[in-house]
């Protein structure tokens, strides 16, 4: 008896079956604490030395953590950071630029941060304006966005840093954030020939879902605009003023409560964030130690339920399932799961809901892996039976892919 399958028994997952995870870390600059020139009326310690900067290398390649990391290209508009920055020595500067380049880089995405943090720059005559940046939504328009994004993204492009998107300073431009999302995707096109781009401008620390969102789509091309939301307050901001982190609002010790463990129980993507100031904590590194707790609780209690992703990952992932076309034919015995995008991905993952016995899927010319017992974790090219359906997981190329199930 032939039983009918149509697109509907089809579903994306997330890769591999584990909920994505990203750590943002917002306003780091070579060597200075921005805090010392934004917070000017306030005590702050201005100098950061590149041993906490290698130990938070060194933190977040022992955990693996992913997410993205901010590099102000014209920090609190004192000098572009291509050029000798006043009150850093050049030795030093360079040795901030390697360490990100070489060690933080591969785990993390480098973006900008508009450019300054502070007074908006005029990218003419390379000097601070009479407004900040988080007030200049009113004095912009999408051209001059653009070319302010493209501005920064240069400088980190040409520093070898590889930048794939774009943070807003305080919210700024969420008055035009449609404009916004246009500016940086085409700046991030330009300059970094990506035709993905993502941003971070909300925070949501309510909802019981919180999904990264595609502000833009091109499918035909395959190009698209994707903002990634964090789910959290900045847990070790007071830790600039000698208070500790408030990282139970995370996860507490025994893994049972905190917005991270709600957002795993509810199925959601699990973003958060905090700054480099909060975790320099005015050369203390309270929130850089706070973290470490952190971190070790994640693995412990979230464990092989969680991958942790770069925000540009999670925006591919997004974008793959958005424009991923799938079609699914009887042929005999078999089944033919055809699948077209502009998009490719790796790790996509498939659920079929079907009740026949499959012995064999394969992917193209390749067998996939077959797995046995339900809580074996799903790897690349692998698939396993769950009851009432298989699940897959295998790259998504640009262009077609056909799967036989047998
Ligand atoms: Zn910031």
């Amino acid at each position: 008896m032939n039983q009918s399958i149509s697109t509907t028994d089809i579903r994306f997952e997330w890769p591999r079956l584990r909920l994505p995870i990203f750590f943002i870390v917002d306003d780091p600059a070579p060597c200075l604490n921005l805090a010392h020139f934004e917070q000017y009326w306030e005590p702050h310690v201005r100098d950061v030395p590149n041993t906490f900067t290698a130990a938070w290398a060194d933190l977040i390649e022992e955990f693996g953590v992913r997410g993205k990391f901010s590099v102000l290209p014209v920090p609190a508009g004192i000098g572009r950071i291509d050029r000798t920055l006043p009150d850093v020595k050049p030795a030093d500067q360079e040795e901030f630029l390697r360490i990100v380049r070489e060690r933080v880089s591969p785990q993390m995405d480098i973006c900008i941060e508009f450019l300054t943090h502070f007074l908006a720059w005029d990218i003419q005559c390379e000097r601070p304006g009479d407004y900040t940046e988080k007030e200049m939504g009113p004095h912009t328009n999408r051209n001059h966005l653009t070319e302010y994004f493209a501005y920064g993204l240069r400088i980190l492009h040409d520093l070898g840093l590889q930048p794939t998107g774009a943070t807003s300073p305080g919210a700024s431009c969420r008055d035009i954030e449609w404009t916004y999302q246009a500016a940086i995707r085409d700046a991030v096109k330009e300059v970094c020939g990506l035709p993905i781009a993502w941003y971070f401008l909300h925070v949501d620390d309510r909802s019981p879902v919180v999904l990264p969102r595609i502000m833009s789509l091109d499918k035909e091309r395959g190009e698209a605009c994707v903002t990634v939301v964090s789910a959290t307050d900045d847990p070790s901001w007071r830790t600039q003023f000698g208070e500790p982190s408030q990282f139970d609002i995370l996860i507490t010790e025994d893994g049972q409560a905190g917005r991270l463990v709600e957002l795993y129980r509810n199925g959601s993507v699990l973003g958060f964030h905090t700054h480099w100031q909060s975790l320099f904590s005015e050369g203390r590194g309270t929130g850089l130690a706070d973290l470490r707790i952190t971190l070790g609780r994640i693995r412990e209690h979230l464990g092989a339920g969680v991958q942790w992703v770069k925000c540009s990952e999670l925006a591919r992932v997004v974008a793959a399932q958005a424009v991923a076309q799938v079609q699914v034919t009887e042929r005999g015995d078999a089944l033919e799961v055809r699948l077209t995008s502009t998009i490719a991905c790796p790790d996509f993952t498939i659920r079929l809901r079907t009740e026949r016995p499959i012995r064999e899927v394969r992917a193209g010319n390749v067998s996939l892996r077959r797995l046995t017992g339900i809580n074996s974790s799903l790897e690349s090219s692998t698939w396993r039976e769950e009851p009432g359906s298989i699940v897959w997981c295998a790259d998504l190329p640009s262009g077609e892919l056909i799967l036989t199930l047998s």
